[in-house]
């Protein structure tokens, strides 16, 4: 099936990494210059970044630093994010040169690691002992239903996560807090992941990312002189899939690369037949990535895309019984109408996916507020939708709206 969509894979081709002049490669001037960091680091794009390196010191989301009060502020129609995402820092970050990715390493000729926004927010560096004090007053109590540690593609991404691991589960219950890990394949190996699980993580996710073999190339592979290759992406997750078990273990997806529905929707249920999950982003072009000038999913797609996952991953539709168009849309749901209309309005569909937290196992800890999408706009919510909300969302898939 080929697609003629504004997002389609003739169209999703990110521009070419620019060269790095020397003195800016593997964050050469931040280590020469040295400074020490003082407590909290807030992004600032002015500033020579501090000498800050995990496992002393993690990355976070600016909503968890909100949460967790390190940081003052408030979010669009949410009180806080239920998951504390740690993200592993160096001053020569990710090495890695994902297209869509504002964390990619062709950007050190123009930011600092930990100044670089990434699904659309900044993430200040915070010392991992001042986040485990904090959340281990009172764990139980905790407005966090998860912790998640993002590794990222560096020699020493593994080693520190299992310190990082390890200093939260030193002071922290995992069972008060579960912890997912969102891995890097590329240079793990099993070992690595059956290490991740006897230190007491929860869930084990792939950031698979891109929903075909040819879209991972293009975008995180060969085609931005990228090292991921999309084989050792599955060799991981089928190890993840035999040391966590079912439900345990998922991929991250991001929907409107150059994909058609029914491809996304196909690896869904490829995902749900080994007994996992799929984890899915809105694609939103990221300001200073290598995709930053392309649109972002128009909605009817995504809202498609996000209700089709949402009853193959929790509510046993088969992407078999679903009808799509010769462009690959989703045409049909396999449902009768009264039950689409009937979850429509539920509206847990169109919330944000992730692993689950303490409500309920289709609604997940990791809310992202507005990683993929600006709050005009919302295409995760990071809330449960109210009543206005589901006529928008509606309106998006085209399926009026019921008269009762
Ligand atoms: S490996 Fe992950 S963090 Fe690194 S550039 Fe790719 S998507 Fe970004």
């Amino acid at each position: 099936m080929s697609c003629i969509e504004p997002n389609s894979s003739i169209a999703m081709e990110p521009r070419l990494p620019e060269k790095t002049p020397v003195d800016r490669r593997n964050g050469k001037h931040v280590k020469a210059n040295d400074i020490p960091p003082q407590g909290v680091y807030l992004p600032n794009n002015n500033y020579l970044a501090p000498h800050m390196q995990s496992p002393e010191y993690v990355q976070l989301s600016n909503a968890a630093a909100i949460t967790l009060g390190i940081m003052g502020g408030r979010m669009h129609r949410c009180e806080c994010t239920r998951c504390l995402n740690l993200l592993l820092t160096y001053p020569e970050g990710c090495r890695a040169n994902c297209a869509y990715c504002g964390l990619a390493r062709h950007r050190e000729a123009d930011r600092d690691y930990a100044d670089r926004n990434f699904i659309r927010v900044d993430w200040p560096a915070v010392p991992m002992a001042e986040i485990v004090d904090i959340v281990a007053k009172d764990p139980d109590n905790s407005p966090f239903h998860r912790m998640c540690i993002s590794m990222i593609t560096h020699p020493r991404s593994e080693q520190d996560t299992f310190t990082v691991l390890e200093q939260w589960t030193d002071k922290i219950d995992p069972g008060a807090i579960p912890v997912s890990i969102l891995s890097n394949p590329t240079t793990m190996t099993r070992e690595d992941v059956q290490r991740t699980r006897d230190l007491g993580a929860d869930i084990f996710t792939v950031a698979l990312d891109a929903a075909t073999p040819e879209v991972f190339d293009r975008t995180r592979g060969k085609g931005v002189q990228s090292p991921h290759k999309w084989s050792k992406y599955w060799e991981i997750l089928q190890d993840a899939k035999d040391i966590f078990g079912p439900q345990k273990f998922g991929a991250h997806i991001i929907v409107g690369m150059g994909e058609t529905e029914y491809e996304v929707l196909n690896l869904v249920q490829e995902l749900v037949d080994l007994g996992g999950h799929s984890h899915m982003f809105c694609f939103f072009p990221e300001q200073g990535s290598l995709m930053d000038h392309l649109p972002a999913t128009p909605r009817d797609q995504w809202r498609r895309v996000q209700l089709a996952r949402y009853l193959i991953d929790y509510r046993g539709v088969r992407v078999d019984q679903m009808q799509f168009d010769d462009l690959g849309r989703v045409k049909n749901y396999g449902i009768p109408d009264s039950e689409l209309s009937t979850i429509i309005d539920e509206g847990i569909a169109f919330r944000t996916s992730g692993c689950p937290g303490k409500f309920q196992d289709d609604i997940s800890a990791c809310d992202r507020p507005y990683g993929d999408s600006p709050p005009s706009d919302i295409a995760s919510y990071p809330f449960q939708p109210k009543k206005k909300d589901i006529k928008k969302i509606r309106k998006q898939l085209d399926i009026p709206v019921r008269v009762e």
